[in-house]
């Protein structure tokens, strides 16, 4: 039997609004397709939403999840999908354009805080980091910093390395709580800059950080001797 698997559209080019593609399976609420623009939910990212349409009828996909080398399309409602049948892929484009600006922001506050990354999530607006740290960082301080790295016109870029390479330099690894992706004995790593943020991440980044606009530092909270908690939001 074959294996089957979805090509991952988003990961070549986050920039893709929307993709032909054929159905592969379904069931009652989920859809599996032969490739999508469509991120499903990772590394802390929420999963994308938008449209599915095949001839006339359109579907509204209502979160897009990971099953092994699969992607599922979530919806709720009534459909007459066929095996086989072509489909247009259409991602809401302002929501994820937003998750791009926020995890790519990530990046940066995590290159600012000399410590661990403990958890975190990525929304489209919102996103926040728990750092393995016994101090509060300076508010005001790291909302400057950051807002200087976003303007600084840094190009963020993607390239790969075996898992024995990043196994023999586990300091490439910032998150404590997200294992990076390994992809065929490879791992995606994401760098900013020329040296501002470099470590793996199988998630969806803006070009270059001037996109991301201004942020905001809206919490810096204490959630344990060693865990302080960073809440940012674009502007
Ligand atoms: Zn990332």
């Amino acid at each position: 039997m074959n294996k089957k698997i979805t090509s991952e559209i988003f990961r070549d080019d986050p920039y893709k609004k929307e993709c032909e593609a054929k159905i592969l399976d379904f069931g009652d609420n989920w859809i599996i397709l032969d490739q999508t623009v469509f991120y499903a939910e990772g590394g802390g990212q929420l999963g994308d939403t938008g449209l599915i349409k095949a001839g006339q009828e359109e579907i509204q996909i209502e979160n897009t999840i990971k099953e092994n080398t699969l992607i599922k399309h979530i919806f709720n409602s009534k459909f007459d999908f066929k095996i086989g049948d072509n489909v247009t892929c259409i991602i809401d484009w302002d929501r994820r354009y937003k998750l791009m600006k926020m995890h790519t922001s990530l990046h940066l506050l995590c290159s600012l805080v000399n410590a661990k990354v403990t958890g975190g999530s990525v929304g489209d607006g919102k996103g926040r980091l728990d750092f393995n740290l016994d101090f509060k960082p300076n508010k005001e301080e790291l909302k400057d910093n950051l807002n200087d790295l976003i303007q600084g016109n840094h190009d963020i870029t993607i390239s790969w390395i075996s898992t024995q390479e990043l196994d023999k330099n586990p300091n490439l690894v910032k998150t404590m709580s997200v294992l990076p992706p390994r992809t065929n004995g490879t791992i995606r790593m994401v760098r900013i800059g020329d040296n501002i943020d470099y470590q793996p991440c199988g998630g969806t980044h803006v070009k270059n950080t001037s996109e991301i606009g201004l942020v905001e530092i809206n919490k810096v909270e204490n959630k344990g001797k060693l865990n302080k908690r960073v809440a940012i939001s674009l502007v």
